[in-house]
């Protein structure tokens, strides 16, 4: 492998010739850098595989995968065993025929159920490899499907292109044994194509990406104050007025003057597809029921569950703008709101709000045969229900009859009559950390993104953890916003995510079983396009994948970071826009600074690469805090560039970023960074990022 690897993995890419491009020159100037991470990649290393498998031994040997080599299975692992010819072959060339016959055949790929260990429970599998050949065994397909998927790793990167790749030679050159199953059931990603809408084809794409790390909950955020986006055949102006807004929403890059500028967007961030707006020019779109089923189908192929998430009785202006008689005041309402917090809920008191959303579930639980269906239930705070449901006389005769004195009851009256709904139709409510704050109906499960998780797990209830503070990947991914897509505030750099433990601390041995797994999820706001989700899912999600799947004791940061390496090569191959990490470490700060101003130096030499601006980023990770007075550039111990604001290097940072403009680079100089700092009770790292001054 090395640099030829670089052009195949984009030319399949992305939708828009316009995305392309841009990502196209955005990679040819990290050549250097795919070059450093290929060298990582090889063999001497062992395989570098994400999520982490549970035990796994190396040894010597190594298979070489040939145009002859067989693929063999049992009858009923057929699509298993396509599934995996087609990826093989799409990136070799290679025909790879298929047999179902027993017959043992040197070289050969078997996958089986025959003889597989009933131990490994409903996702795991074993896989062998020899120079002989590769076996996969697993009890069920779903196991089977993810030893296909650890093969593909130990296959060079390339391996996950989707057009034929030349002069690889597709070998594995070790001979593994490799015992798996996951540690959660739940291991999940939730897209919101509300707030902007994702075609069927992206989120197919999307769900070719989570089966690739071995995630099996899809999270589907279907409506919103912004969007309505599945078809409901008795409602039809759900989708005809839900479904469409005047505005795309979309956020910078601006130019100085305001205007759009799409030219020197960053590599995350593109426009909305040309496909997203209507003929009228008003941007939105929606699923018809035959796109849901297709999207439905092509998951469980996948081994992927779809989850919809029809949200209520808040997150619901778009419903409203429709069907505003389902409101308390009758409206009117318009999908062109802002993001937040919204005063556009459905009356709880009314019967024929329960009748309207009654039939949209019966539609919906018809498309989706998984077991749970997620309502929503955020965010509607008291000065929302007090603005609608608390000047509203059904809503109020609802209160009176059942003696509630608080409005939340009320909420909890909503989730009860929804959840029996739900519970009638063999299905599980699903809903957000606010549906416990009355208590649930009867299998009601609780997707805990601002805490209870343990209250709720020891009140018998299942929980997905998904906690803003680890999971929410809207946040930024670098403190150094210059540097990233424009995006909702915070930050959840990688490593955070990675060290999430979704097992709530000081939830007793015996209601662990409870808490399913954990999930990421992405609100869209301020994302529209295919190639700025992908910006923002990965590597995190990759980092998640290892989370739910891999046994806590295993896991390791450091030993990520390097198999994380690898496996961008693969998201490479695949045509995924990764993000990736351009600055790169230049020292550390640490607790033993004392006195209210001190000097700390670090030498930059090796990382100045000519005039333009170098950001320097604190990042702080324990103690106090570092109050930053300045930080200066100096050239062979002379100050050529400062930055003099007041920063502040913490858990809630402030200005932690500083900018020296270096006008020309003096040659053969030592250049350093130095930063004033005051009485510094923490540690932390600094970070240099290079932008070259415009040509
Ligand atoms: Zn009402």
């Amino acid at each position: 492998m090395g640099g030829g690897n670089i052009e195949f993995g984009l030319s399949q890419s992305a939708d828009s010739g316009q995305i392309v491009l841009q990502m196209r020159a955005y990679l040819f100037a990290l050549g250097a850098f795919f070059l450093t991470a290929a060298a990582f990649g090889g063999a001497t290393n062992g395989p570098a595989i994400v999520p982490l498998p549970q035990k796994m031994e190396v040894k010597e040997g190594r298979f070489l995968l040939g145009p002859a080599t067989r693929i063999q299975m049992d009858e009923p692992s057929a699509a298993t065993g396509e599934y995996l010819a087609g990826k093989l072959r799409a990136s070799t060339g290679y025909s790879l025929p298929i047999y179902t016959n027993d017959e043992p055949v040197k070289g050969r790929i078997e996958l089986t159920t025959k003889g597989a260990n009933g131990a490994l429970g409903p996702e795991g599998y074993e896989l062998d490899v020899t120079p002989d050949g590769v076996s996969i065994k697993a009890p069920t397909q779903a196991g089977l499907f993810y030893g296909a998927q650890t093969l593909l790793q130990l296959f060079p990167p390339q391996i996950f292109s989707s057009t034929s790749v030349t002069k690889v030679a597709w070998e594995i050159p070790w001979a593994v044994h490799i015992e798996d199953e996951p540690r959660f059931q739940w291991r999940g990603f939730m897209l919101d194509c509300a707030r902007h809408f994702f075609s069927k084809e992206d989120v197919e794409r999307v769900l070719n990406e989570m089966a690739l790390h071995k995630l099996n909950m899809f999270h589907w955020h279907l409506t919103d104050d912004q969007g309505w986006r599945i078809e409901i055949k008795k409602y039809p102006k759900l989708t005809e007025v839900g479904a469409w807004r005047k505005n795309a929403s979309v956020t910078p890059p601006r130019n100085d003057d305001g205007e759009l500028d799409t030219q020197n967007a960053h590599p995350g961030w593109s426009a909305p597809p040309k496909s997203a707006y209507g003929s009228d020019g008003r941007y939105g779109g929606f699923y018809s029921q035959d796109d849901v089923r297709e999207v439905v189908a092509y998951a469980a192929k996948l081994h992927i569950t779809v989850v919809p998430e029809i949200e209520m009785p808040g997150h619901a202006i778009a419903a409203l703008a429709a069907y505003p008689e389902y409101s308390c005041d009758g409206g009117p309402f318009s999908t062109d709101t802002g993001a937040g917090v919204n005063r556009g809920v459905f009356c709880v008191g009314d019967e024929k709000v329960y009748t309207f959303l009654d039939d949209i579930l019966s539609e919906v639980m018809q498309l989706f045969p998984g077991k749970y269906i997620h309502v929503g239930g955020d965010e509607v705070d008291m000065a929302a229900k007090k603005a609608t449901w608390g000047k509203c006389d059904s809503c109020l005769a609802i209160m009176k009859s059942h003696g509630y004195t608080n409005l939340d009851q009320l909420q909890g009256y909503f989730t009860g009559r929804i959840g029996k709904f739900v519970n009638e139709h063999g299905k599980v409510l699903l809903g957000w950390s606010e549906i416990a704050d009355a208590p649930l109906p009867k299998n009601a499960a609780v997707m805990d993104w601002i805490g209870g998780a343990v209250k709720t797990a020891m009140s018998g209830h299942d929980v997905v953890m998904c906690p803003t503070s680890y999971c929410y990947l809207d946040y930024y991914q670098s403190l150094d916003h210059s540097t990233e897509p424009y995006a909702i505030g915070n930050f959840l750099p990688l490593d955070r995510v990675y060290s999430f433990e979704p097992m709530p601390k000081g939830l007793e041995a015996q209601y662990q079983s409870h808490i399913l797994g954990g999930q990421c999820n992405l609100w869209t706001e301020y994302v529209a396009s295919l190639a700025h989700v992908e910006y923002m899912a990965f590597p995190r999600l990759c980092a998640l994948a290892e989370v739910t799947w891999s046994p806590k004791d295993k896991r390791n940061w450091d030993d990520f970071s390097q198999r994380l390496r690898t496996h961008e090569l693969r998201l490479a191959a695949f045509g995924v826009n990764y993000r990736r990490d351009l600055s790169v470490p230049i020292g550390e700060w640490k607790s033993s600074a004392s006195g209210n101003s001190t000097n700390i130096q670090w030498d930059v030499t090796s990382q100045i690469k000519g005039a333009g601006q170098y950001h320097i980023v604190f990042y702080f990770a324990k103690g106090s805090g570092l109050p930053i007075h300045s930080v200066a550039l100096l050239e062979d111990g002379k100050e050529v560039a400062a930055d003099n604001h007041a920063g502040y290097a913490a858990r809630n940072p402030s200005n932690p970023v500083y900018v020296l403009n270096l006008t020309a680079v003096k040659e053969n100089a030592k250049y350093s960074v130095q930063a004033s700092v005051g009485k510094a009770n923490s540690s932390g790292k600094v970070t240099l990022y290079f932008k070259p001054k415009a040509q």
